[in-house]
């Protein structure tokens, strides 16, 4: 692993000592409180201080943030730019006191104060500028390179309302605004210098040049201002910071000169509004892009403004454009940023005048790529008129790579000429479509998939033609988790216990929580196991009884499922053994002997019919078994709703079960699975993404792994599925699926829930629920008979959290940063 922490590195930064006393902190809290926010110091609220703490942390962050800038110019390091749609950063008070050592130092500013540090932490509220998975992968990664000293960069979208709020009205999902602004924000500076015009629409002019080169300019073009707003993510304890630059949109100077001479004011300022939409909203859709004309525009917006900015600092060198490879790489996080590509073909054969081959050699070197999904509707493509519209000399240069990337293909495969079609840029048929992951692989020097499943699976069947033609772009980097967040901070009382046993190494150096399993045999250490595992269990208990009114018992079972809704994550799987299991319990009481609390949290896509629908049933499933007294403690049903990284930092820590169930081959790899184990939940899931992984370091004994495999779902499909087979042969699967289309859970609309039975019956199940379900029923039973040995399930936890430090982000990171980026710490 990278060292990040040598104490000559340290000595150079300026000044900015790493702690300063409690006192030295309240007395720039109460600075901020009266000349930042204005406020009375004698008599500050609770959001006032938290914001005035905010304030005086970014104080401290900026600092270190210019201070580790300067190291990286004066080494003229290579960066490493990150590009990523979404960051769902979480709230971010707890884990910068955290990584700059100053957690208590504040807890004492403000117990002078007459506050406590919890509360004021409760008043943070999150920017939730990411679906789940793919955008809380990038803020993770963004902690470990700042962690492991890389000379590293985020880009994204300063979205003004992020991932919506939810609220669950009468079982329904609602969703509201997400104005995460609202309260300013304390954590970013906006940069209103750093601007950079964006580009769109117009049309190509080609022209000869005195030295007779042929040029292409766009004319026409609609103009929009790009605006920085910096926020800062510090690494452990490490006096380093790198900055996650969002671009917000503005509207550009010379429009707003215009308008005054058109004399339409009011039209005028309508434009301007229609400029500025273009970073106003985060599309809610994970894993089934939109396509929307806006979502192109975003995609390119940030494109733009990055590959601007990245031009503007490589230019302050003044070296060659062909040493741009060597001193910058750009990763694409999924496809969305891909028109970065022709994006700097652009700019280096229309603007900088380098031949087309010259330019193609530096993109080729330029951009990494890493891919997130296998799903056919999750493969992002666009309609080329479409493309053709908003960025025509963008398409321009998309044909010429196909032309030439297909030339070459032809004459590697001249006795597949089926393979052209297959691999082109662009879908030709009735309608024509830009493939961007086509874009992606053939514009980068790596392609990667994020599990060693996933990966292979990329090889095998969804690239598996441009395996054949580029074997060595192809490799694997499972993903990983941040510890400090996802160990440290959520689990306060957990990392304490394991840091008096092992030391604090293993927040840095994750494979150090190796060093537990010799405790798991000590009495006195499973106690104080299960004492921490029980008293966040009574917290989180007490969570749902304030928002939810539900009373659960802490010694209950805690079974979570909580990830977006998407019916291949099988939620639905889920809740057909919840109904088995209180159909058990009424007909034959004394079955069911290990109470069970099930939460479910997520939040689906507004557009996404089935997966609201199923929200649905598992709100009126909740209510049915909630308020059956034959069930009693046996059995409670609780959706929390709006889940988001905040509330994942409060139910990861009392998990007991973690539900990870999706049809094999179907995860790329998930991350909710590593939060999980970390924290000693045991795994109940499917042979997919980074499960398979999990099990080989914690070991088969300690999860509970079924259904099939992701060769065999492919086999029973291929021979024709007939879910109705299972239907027949299972009574009980029969008996649950009857109730659910029968209205037993909607008396008042019997039919209510009729179409999702008819999803499994009579439309092919796609996501092989009712293949999986009998498997997932044995398993659950494995589960509760194991929970019942209390000893034993203390064992399989330690083990868990003792055999998880490969999924740490910093080994991912690390990983990238030999293999693919070439870099290393500053
Ligand atoms: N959403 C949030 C708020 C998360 O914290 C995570 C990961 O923990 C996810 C979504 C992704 O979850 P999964 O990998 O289970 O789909």
């Amino acid at each position: 692993m990278t060292s990040q922490n040598s104490g000559n590195r340290k000595s150079r930064l300026p000044e900015a000592p790493a702690t300063r006393p409690a006192e030295s902190l309240k007395q720039d809290i109460l600075r901020h409180v009266l000349y930042s926010l204005g406020r009375d110091t004698e008599r500050p609220d609770r959001q006032t201080v938290f914001r005035a703490l905010a304030l005086s942390l970014r104080d401290r962050l900026v600092e270190k943030w210019i201070a580790s800038q300067r190291d990286i110019y004066s080494r003229s390091s290579k960066r490493v730019y990150y590009l990523s749609l979404e960051f769902l950063p979480g709230p971010f008070l707890r884990e910068n006191l955290i990584a700059l050592g100053l957690e208590n130092e504040a807890r004492e500013a403000l117990t002078d104060m007459g506050f406590g540090l919890d509360d004021v932490a409760d008043e943070e509220y999150e920017p939730g500028l990411g679906n789940g998975g793919l955008g809380r992968l990038a803020s993770c990664y963004l902690d470990s390179m700042a962690t492991l000293r890389l000379p590293a960069y985020g880009y994204g979208i300063h979205y003004a309302y992020g991932i919506f709020y939810q609220l669950i009205k009468e079982g329904r999902q609602v969703e509201r605004a997400d104005n995460w602004l609202r309260g300013g924000t304390h954590w970013e500076f906006e940069r209103s210098h750093y601007v950079h015009p964006v580009r769109f629409y117009g049309q190509v002019r080609e022209w000869v040049d005195e030295q007779g080169r042929l040029r292409h300019s766009l004319e026409n073009a609609t103009t929009v201002m790009a605006m920085a707003c910096d926020m800062f993510i510090p690494g452990h304890k490490n006096d380093y910071v790198l900055n996650m630059r969002l671009w917000a949109a503005k509207t550009s100077r010379e429009f707003e000169f215009s308008f005054f001479n058109t004399g339409d004011y009011i039209g005028a300022v309508e434009e301007k509004i229609r400029d500025e939409n273009i970073s106003m909203v985060l599309y809610p859709n994970d894993e089934a892009p939109e396509g929307k004309e806006l979502r192109l525009k975003q995609q390119f917006f940030l494109v733009s403004a990055t590959i601007q900015d990245i031009v503007r600092r490589f230019r302050k060198k003044g070296i060659a454009w062909d040493q741009l490879p060597r001193k910058n790489v750009i990763h694409l996080n999924e496809t969305h940023p891909a028109v970065a590509i022709p994006e700097l073909m652009r700019i280096l054969v229309d603007e900088e005048l380098l031949t087309w081959e010259e330019a193609w050699y530096i993109c080729v070197r330029t951009f990494a790529y890493t891919n997130h999904t296998v799903l056919p509707e999750a493969l992002e493509v666009w309609p080329e008129d479409l493309f053709r519209r908003l960025l025509p000399r963008h398409l321009q240069i998309i044909h010429e790579i196909n032309r030439r990337f297909l030339h070459d293909v032809r004459r590697q495969f001249p006795n597949d000429p089926n393979i052209l079609g297959r691999v082109s840029l662009v879908h030709e048929g009735e309608s024509r479509w830009v493939r961007m992951s086509h874009l992606a692989i053939v514009g980068s020097f790596s392609v990667n998939g994020v599990s060693a499943h996933h990966s292979e699976i990329l090889k095998e069947s969804v690239f598996h033609d441009f395996y054949k033609i580029f074997p060595e772009r192809f490799n694997n980097k499972t993903n990983g988790i941040t510890p400090r967040r996802w160990l440290r901070q959520c689990n306060p009382t957990l990392a304490w216990l394991i840091t008096e046993h092992i030391g604090p190494e293993w927040l840095t150096d994750l494979a150090q929580l190796k060093k537990l399993e010799p405790y798991v045999n000590s009495e006195g250490f499973h106690r104080a196991w299960m004492e921490v595992r029980l008293r966040n269990k009574h917290k989180l208990a007490e969570y749902i009884r304030d928002k939810n009114g539900i009373t659960v018992m802490p010694e209950s079972l805690f079974d979570v499922h909580v990830k977006r809704f998407h019916e291949y994550k099988r939620q639905l799987l889920n809740v057909l053994h919840v109904i088995a299991l209180y159909n058990r319990i009424r007909s034959s009481p004394g079955s069911v002997t290990v109470p069970r609390t099930y939460i479910f949290g997520g939040k689906a896509a507004p557009g996404y019919y089935m997966a609201k629908h199923i929200i649905r049933l598992i709100n009126s499933v909740a209510y049915t078994i909630n308020t059956d007294p034959r069930v009693g403690d046996l059995l409670k049903v609780v959706f929390l709703q709006n889940y988001c990284v905040t509330l994942a930092e409060r139910i990861i820590p009392a998990t007991d079960l973690s539900e990870q169930i999706s049809t094999a081959g179907m995860e790329a790899s998930g991350t909710g699975n590593m939060k999980f184990a970390l924290n000693g939940a045991i795994t109940i899931g499917t042979h997919d993404g980074a499960n398979i992984e999990i099990m080989e370091h914690v070991g088969n004994e300690n999860l509970f792994l079924f259904g099939l495999l992701s060769h065999e779902v492919n086999e029973m499909r291929s021979q024709g599925y007939n879910p109705r087979l299972f239907y027949e042969r299972d009574s009980e699967l029969r008996e649950v699926l009857d109730m659910i289309a029968g209205g037993f859970f909607s008396p008042s609309e019997p039919h209510l829930f009729r179409d999702v039975v008819e999803s499994l019956l009579n439309h092919g199940d796609r996501y092989m629920v009712l293949a999986d379900f009998r498997s997932y029923v044995y398993r659950q039973q494995d589960a509760a008979n194991a929970f019942m040995d209390q000893a034993a399930w203390a064992r399989m936890s330690m083990l868990n959290t003792s055999r998880m430090g490969f999924f740490s982000s910093d080994r991912a990171v690390d990983e990238y940063a030999k293999d693919i980026w070439g870099v290393s710490g500053v």
